[in-house]
């Protein structure tokens, strides 16, 4: 039984629903008690990809569940500069825009329950029929009821090993693909070719990329999603962005922006504002770019997203090195050379000595010792390519000229980082095995994971959760 969309769902006044811009995933904040000037929440999602099952015309899917608490102290500043760095807990911004933070260990033992008369009313007798060992039962909305107290084993996602080889992503790619295509599942077509199209993109394959991306688009026009089909145009952007069209590829972003924009997906907007800016730089308008930059800068600062941060005061640090503003192309670099070393980012190193060489007005050739790459089993170099933004930004860099002062310096620290990522002792270390499993375990019950690839960063997580010195861009994986 394919999963449904979840869009199609109304819920009750109070509940609010998470932005999503994929129907397979349902994050819902419920109200709960409230106790000395605290409003308690639970926090219920669906376990992406686990199995629904059918029953005298209900249907039934596991979800977890996590208990928080609305901040009332410390304000959002606050809040935000804490985000991504609890231990022991996670935080959260509700939809409406609130901090609050993980109060309580997660729920396996829920079920989501619905009838497949969409347009009809649920009662909770019937609900109690399907499920009679259930504890509580709760409405959600005309036709949804959450169900608590249940034994669900395939509650828990379970994380791929570890100890298995890691696939490539495009070979994860095609699996997914068959599998979808095996399964009649058209939606999950979509969302595979579009993962299979960005692995190609960071292969340099954009042939191959443009043609996958293409397939997805159509796909997901005939179902009339314009979820997926925003998903599907912005990815298909940059492929067109890689082939040197950025007026076509601006254009895409443009119209996925307003989607983002629309649907106050703000997670989404972040996104298509950085890939806009790119595109815009890319057709040297750099004050339009830098102006774009800043409005993403704004929603990664707002959202707690450091690496973009970082990434996007470079890219300004770029822009105005285009113009000819030194001074205003060093201080973006130094900011972004801070904060990522505030991050612990061992690629801080390497932009830091670009800057100073920027900085001298000197050339220098980026070059690597190849005598000394990793050892195959691991690339973290695939992760980089699939750095999606970094991968076209690399696309972009000027050849090396002798040219001093030029922001091809600069733009060389992408390549870099590229580079260095497959030289042993370059400062990028994997993650312990445990420390992988729970992050992939993370992003496999993620609204923002597509499967294969997180829709906020661009990265394949298989290959971006054994980075020691990785992090999620919302704070989501445990430390
Ligand atoms: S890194 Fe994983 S958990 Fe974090 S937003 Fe992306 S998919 Fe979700």
């Amino acid at each position: 039984m394919k999963t449904p969309d979840w869009r199609n769902f109304v819920f009750d006044d109070g509940i609010l629903p998470e932005p999503i811009s994929d129907g397979n995933r349902l994050v819902l904040w419920l109200p709960r008690d409230s106790d000395g000037g605290i409003q308690y929440w639970e926090r219920v999602g669906n376990v992406v990809r686990a199995e629904t099952s059918a029953e005298g015309g209900l249907f039934a899917t596991p979800a977890t569940s996590v208990r928080a608490r609305q901040r009332t102290r410390g304000g959002l500043g606050h809040f935000l500069r804490r985000l991504g760095q609890s231990k022991e807990r996670r935080d959260f911004l509700l939809p409406n825009g609130i901090a609050s933070e993980q109060c309580g260990e997660r729920r396996t033992d829920l079920l989501l329950v619905w009838s497949e008369d969409m347009g009809g009313l649920l009662d909770e007798a019937r609900v109690k029929s399907r499920c009679p060992e259930g504890k509580g039962f709760q409405k959600l909305g005309p036709n949804l009821y959450l169900v608590s107290g249940v034994e669900t084993p395939r509650a828990r996602v379970e994380p791929e090993s570890q100890e298995q080889p890691m696939a490539s992503p495009r070979a994860r790619a095609e699996q997914l693909l068959a599998s979808a295509r095996r399964a009649g599942d058209r939606p999950k077509e979509a969302t595979a070719l579009t993962d299979l199209g960005m692995t190609l993109l960071s292969e340099g394959d954009t042939g191959g990329a443009i043609g996958a991306l293409e397939s997805a688009l159509a796909i997901a026009r005939e179902l009339r999603d314009p979820a997926r089909e925003s998903d599907v145009i912005g990815n298909l952007g940059m492929a067109t962005l890689a082939i040197g069209q950025p007026a076509h590829a601006r254009n895409m972003f443009e119209q996925e922006l307003a989607y983002a924009r629309a649907t106050g997906d703000r997670f989404s907007e972040k996104v298509a504002l950085e890939r806009l800016g790119l595109a815009l730089g890319s057709q040297r308008d750099f004050r339009a770019s830098l102006s774009v930059f800043e409005q993403a800068l704004a929603l990664a600062c707002e959202l707690g997203d450091r690496q973009q941060q970082a990434n996007l005061l470079w890219y300004q640090g770029i822009q105005y090195a285009e113009l000819g503003q030194r001074e205003l192309a060093i201080t973006k670099a130094e900011e972004s050379v801070s904060l990522l070393k505030v991050l612990g980012k061992p690629q801080a190193a390497w932009y830091g000595s670009l800057l100073q060489k920027y900085r001298m007005g000197l050339f220098a050739e980026i070059a690597g010792d190849t005598s000394r790459r990793a050892s195959p089993g691991f690339s973290p170099e695939s992760y980089l390519g699939g750095s999606i933004v970094a991968s076209v930004m690399t696309s972009q860099a000027a050849a090396p000229t002798n040219e001093t002062g030029g922001p091809g310096l600069l733009r060389m620290a992408l390549s870099a980082t590229k580079a260095m990522a497959s030289f042993v002792g370059s400062g990028f270390k994997t993650a312990t095995p445990e420390t992988t499993q729970k992050r992939l375990q993370t992003c496999a019950g993620c609204e923002h994971h597509t499967g294969m690839r997180c829709k906020i960063c661009g990265c394949f997580t298989d290959v971006k959760a054994r980075m020691l010195h990785e992090n999620c861009p919302i704070g989501k994986w445990p430390r």
